[in-house]
């Protein structure tokens, strides 16, 4: 059986912040000063990284000198061409412009410069994945195959971002390509039988950290193979540093021995059927 580090990988749910932004926000803290495209180039290599998912905030200061959805879009865009066998890059929203602007936006990203997804972050943008404002994102995602990645990472049940919600949207668009991040966190039963992916960002050391190995393990287990996504979220980590989380993630997951086609799923197969449609 093959580890995890050295077993081919796709991260479904990463971060990276453009270099002009490093540069003239040197007041970035914490994970956000780590995110940078050389550090996680070398990880790829390290860790047999073969691809990577950039996930946007639904927060343009973060993505943008000037603040504008569209300027975050053109920054992943970048990244994308510079490495075009290396990222899959999602569509973002700014939550202050209005939701027809932002769906001309999302379609722009996708349309005409090959996007892969829209991420819907509701914790950050305020609107939860059931709002009215979502509407017509996701159902221009159903009507359009748009794979759409949702953060779920709730404090209390009634958080923004609670899987209560993310139930009432897929039993309205039933057909969404939905993966949910961060897998509900502790409302992970309530995914168990949804129509969606899940993805283990950011969550897993917490989970291990929570609940010890072995009941880590058996959540995982609790899903069907096919639908779980392996994720870090690189560089943030609600526990633990960013230089830590790669390798964390591998020693836990090393840990639940899944089986060899068990591991390729999840490492890869299950997020390029998720991103290219099957
Ligand atoms: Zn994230």
């Amino acid at each position: 059986m093959l580890g995890w580090k050295s077993v081919k990988k796709i991260d479904g749910h990463i971060h990276l912040v453009p270099d002009e932004i490093h540069k003239a926000q040197p007041g970035f803290k914490d994970a956000y000063s780590k995110a940078k495209l050389e550090t996680y180039l070398e990880i790829m290599e390290r860790y047999n990284i073969e691809k990577a998912v950039i996930m946007p905030f639904n927060d343009p200061i973060y993505l943008a000198m000037q603040f504008k959805v569209r300027e975050v879009h053109e920054n992943l865009l970048k990244f994308k061409k510079e490495y075009p066998d290396r990222f899959y890059i999602f569509a973002d929203i700014d939550p202050f412009n209005t939701a027809s602007d932002s769906l001309k936006y999302v379609e722009e990203a996708i349309e005409k410069y090959g996007f892969d997804g829209l991420k819907l972050h509701p914790t950050n943008s305020g609107f939860p994945i059931d709002s009215d404002y979502n509407r017509p994102l996701l159902e221009y995602a159903q009507n359009r195959g748009i794979c759409v990645c949702v953060h779920s990472y709730p404090d209390a049940n009634d958080d923004l971002c609670s899987v209560s919600k993310i139930r009432r949207v897929l039993k309205r668009y039933p057909k969404l390509k939905m993966m949910v991040s961060h897998m509900g966190y502790l409302e992970f039963e309530e995914l168990l039988h949804l129509n969606c992916y899940v993805d283990m960002s950011a969550v897993l050391p917490d989970y291990a950290k929570t609940f010890g190995l072995k009941k880590t393990n058996e959540i995982l287990r609790s899903f069907k193979i096919d639908r779980l996504v392996f994720a870090s979220n690189w560089p943030f980590s609600r526990i633990i540093s960013s230089e830590e989380v790669y390798d964390d993630y591998m020693k836990i997951l090393d840990y639940c021995n899944f089986n060899d086609e068990e591991i390729h799923k999840i490492a890869y197969q299950n997020i390029k059927n998720f991103l290219e449609g099957k």
